[in-house]
């Protein structure tokens, strides 16, 4: 176990800047996730902590010692790759020795310790077979045993999990998260999917054009989005902007919202962001009627499981609300809403 501290590190390609200045450190035993649209840096910076890339600027430290100059060999770093890069022509076994054997690891001890990293991934009977022979998901499970075999100061993955199947993947994300738990080593999760690093992570660093814009707990950063981006990818959001003044929000298309308490001295452009689950609605006998925050008029909604969106209409102005699914009869398109929601529940953005 081990912890990993980035500091100010650059790596440009040609003209384009991939990683931008970041600093973001990685804590002893904790399962981080990067988590940014592509091309946002994500495994140019894995790679830079594997020791596959080197960077321009800054400083790369594990445990205290500078790593930016020894070769990935000497990181003592286990990786999967998102392909698994398996040796086709060897057992399932003799792909889990291979790093021991490389370090001159032999017989009973080797034997033991493969069998222990099979087990650990629940492959031990298949412990003959050829990569070939193997789901998709075995084949996940021999990559990780090859990289904790070694054991490692650090595990990388770079979306390990991306070539599995929906139900495959969340049991995946379950298993690993199980099996870094139990072996404790400090990891780093590299994935596109918002889903995935909100279940599988302690914490998240939300990359953008090279540049972490927001590093925290999963339900901090959901909670608390420090920019419209963090808001919009990781999970939904409504973003409501305009003119605030007197700690209201007159919105672009002239209504108006009461911004939460810290609200009240700001002025100017500003926006602020809403979760859907957060938004209240209630049917109207008529418009005239309405209370609540805002009123509009139900545009579209859809069902998936247990949970109901709906898109209203807020004098042009599209507010999703998103309900869990009662005994109660569901609210049709075309009737008059209002929409509650709680002060507190509005995050408060920085101009764009
Ligand atoms: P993805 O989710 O698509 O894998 P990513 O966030 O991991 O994306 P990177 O692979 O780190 O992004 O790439 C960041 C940027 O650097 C991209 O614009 C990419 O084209 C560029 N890049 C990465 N590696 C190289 C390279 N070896 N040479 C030139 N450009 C590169």
């Amino acid at each position: 176990m081990a912890r990993v501290e980035v500091q100010n590190v650059s790596l440009t390609f040609g003209v384009h800047k991939a990683v931008d200045d970041v600093s973001i450190a990685f804590e002893d035993g904790g399962f981080y996730a990067l988590l940014g649209p592509s091309g946002s840096g994500k495994t140019t910076l894995l790679r830079m902590i594997a020791g596959f890339e080197f960077p321009d600027t800054g400083s790369i430290r594990i445990d205290g010692e500078a790593v930016e100059n020894v070769p990935v060999n000497k990181r003592r770093i286990g990786m999967v790759f998102q392909n698994y890069a398996l040796f086709p022509n060897m057992s399932v076994a003799d792909n889990v020795a291979f790093g021991l054997e490389v370090r001159g690891e032999k017989g009973e001890t080797l034997r033991r310790e493969v069998a222990d990293a099979l087990d650990l991934v629940q492959l031990g009977a298949l412990a003959k077979r050829r990569p070939h022979q193997l789901s998709g998901g075995q084949r996940q499970r021999v990559a990780l045993a090859r990289a904790i075999v070694t054991k490692p100061r650090v595990l990388l993955l770079d979306e390990p999990l991306s070539a599995l199947d929906k139900a495959l993947r969340t049991d995946m994300q379950v298993e690993l998260k199980r099996i870094q738990r139990e072996v404790g080593v400090t990891t780093i999760f590299v994935t596109h999917d918002q889903e995935e690093a909100l279940s599988i992570s302690d914490r998240i660093g939300i990359l953008k054009d090279g540049r972490i814009v927001q590093e925290g707990a999963p339900e901090e950063i959901y909670d608390r989005p420090a920019s419209e981006f963090a808001a919009t990818f990781l999970g939904e959001a409504n973003i409501l902007s305009g003119t605030a003044e007197n700690g209201r929000l007159r919105l672009d298309n002239g209504l108006a919202i009461d911004l939460p308490p810290e609200g009240g001295t700001v002025a100017g452009d500003f926006r602020c962001a809403i979760r859907p689950e957060r938004v209240h609605l209630s049917a109207l006998p008529d418009a005239a009627t309405a209370g609540g925050q805002l009123q509009g008029v139900v545009k579209r909604r859809s069902f998936s499981g247990s949970l109901s969106t709906y898109v209203v209409d807020c004098g042009g102005k599209e507010i999703k609300s998103v309900v869990q699914r009662g005994g109660g009869t569901a609210i049709e398109i075309g009737r008059p809403v209002e929409l509650r929601w709680n002060r507190d529940d509005l995050v408060m953005l920085p101009a764009a």
